[in-house]
């Protein structure tokens, strides 16, 4: 069997900067709870973004949950939430016992279409929140969204969770809206092994969401509590290897734009191919390359020629209205996100890869365009 090939698997610094602040955490015994890790890790990634304030947490999930109870959304609330993307952006709002409305995509971003937005608004006027994500690395048009949310005074989260990396016109994707929150799962641009990030510039909001994932002990001797609380804190292990993996962030946005690329160079030119939009306003991180394919050849085609070779690939986000689980919710707009499901690859990003991995992933996939003009010449002479 050919050596595997990941879509997108953990990759730790080569200078071993994880394990240095991991040691120092076992040296000092501050395995838990917090510790300092944990408020380094908060300082440094809202410098890095560019923000006010950070929490630390134990998801990415963790990290909507808190923001959608920060925004003030609760039972019946209407939330307007992208279409296409991971379960994990809508779940929270179910935590909730709000309800989602879900706005399709358009296709130069692959993020929420903004005329569906505005849309939504005319039908639902009554909204607590609009929860936009940053696809793939992708930023979402945030002067169309951030001025379409302040018209209609409503608070605006960014699922950045693919996104960390990414600029828009400049500014880190994330602190557009009131609330911007990061994932560190195990396949993400960097990784803790699982973790999560809330930020703000609100500092009151933050603290707040630092008492609730502490199960909202209230200032007391005793165990008290006025509120319901969670257990989503990140522990000072896990934080350390955000601290390290943090230092490599841009080498890793470096890589991968390379990987994306490579695949443009290589598979750019194919008949039907098209690489994912990169809009002249956006520096992404390039998290995953993904293509879409309007020809002859199929995603299924590419995603089985790779799998009999041991290479990961996947198709795109199967958007929240085709969800057995959201079917009963609403939905705004067109086919775009039904489209880019149908027809689009994650190929894959691993920041491992070596040229020669990804020339053997570039072979197959070409491979399967020369077999199809080959059998059209067979069929042509008969
Ligand atoms: C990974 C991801 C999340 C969830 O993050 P976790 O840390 O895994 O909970 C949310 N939204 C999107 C778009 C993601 O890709």
């Amino acid at each position: 069997m050919a050596e595997k090939i990941w879509l997108a698997s953990p990759h730790m610094s080569d200078e071993g900067y994880e394990m240095e602040y991991v040691k120092q955490a076992f040296d000092t015994n501050w395995i838990a709870p917090l510790g300092p890790n944990v408020n380094e890790f908060e300082k440094e990634l809202a410098a890095k973004v560019g923000i006010g304030h950070a929490a630390a947490l134990a998801s990415g999930s963790a990290a909507i949950h808190l923001a959608l109870r920060a925004a003030g959304v609760g039972q019946d609330d209407i939330v307007f939430c992208q279409d296409l993307t991971f379960s994990a952006t809508a779940n929270p709002i179910i935590y909730q016992n709000a309800k989602p409305v879900f706005i399709d995509s358009d296709y130069k971003t692959w993020n929420m279409d903004p005329e569906a937005l505005e849309k939504a608004f005319e039908k639902y006027p009554q909204v607590k929140a609009v929860l936009v994500v940053h696809l793939y690395g992708l930023s979402a048009d945030m002067d169309k969204i951030v001025e379409i949310c302040k018209k209609h005074n409503v608070a605006l989260i960014e699922d950045a969770a693919e996104s960390l990396g990414t600029y828009y016109k400049g500014k880190h994707t994330g602190t557009f809206g009131d609330y911007g929150i990061f994932s560190f799962n195990g396949n993400k641009i960097i990784t803790t092994s699982g973790g999560g990030m809330l930020v703000s510039n609100n500092e009151d909001k933050i603290s707040k969401a630092r008492f609730w994932a502490t199960q909202s002990r209230d200032k007391a001797r005793h165990y008290q509590h006025s509120e319901l609380g969670f257990n989503y804190r990140m522990s000072n292990i896990v934080a350390g290897i955000g601290r390290g993996q943090l230092k490599v962030l841009d080498q890793r946005v470096e890589k991968k734009k390379y990987i994306y690329e490579f695949y443009k160079r290589e598979l750019g030119g194919l008949d039907g191919i098209t690489m994912m939009p990169v809009n002249d306003w956006d520096d992404p991180n390039y998290w995953l390359s993904c293509i879409t394919l309007n020809g002859k050849i199929r995603p299924i085609d590419v995603m089985e020629a790779l799998e009999k070779d041991n290479i990961e690939s996947r198709p795109i986000w199967k958007p929240m209205h085709m969800q057995p689980f959201f079917a009963e919710y609403d939905y705004v707009g067109g086919d775009v996100g039904e489209k880019l499901f149908k027809n689009g690859v994650c190929l894959p990003s691993d920041t491992k890869m070596t040229d020669e991995d990804l020339e053997r992933i570039c072979g197959i996939i070409k491979g399967l365009w020369v077999q199809k003009t080959y059998k059209e010449e067979v069929a042509s002479t008969k």
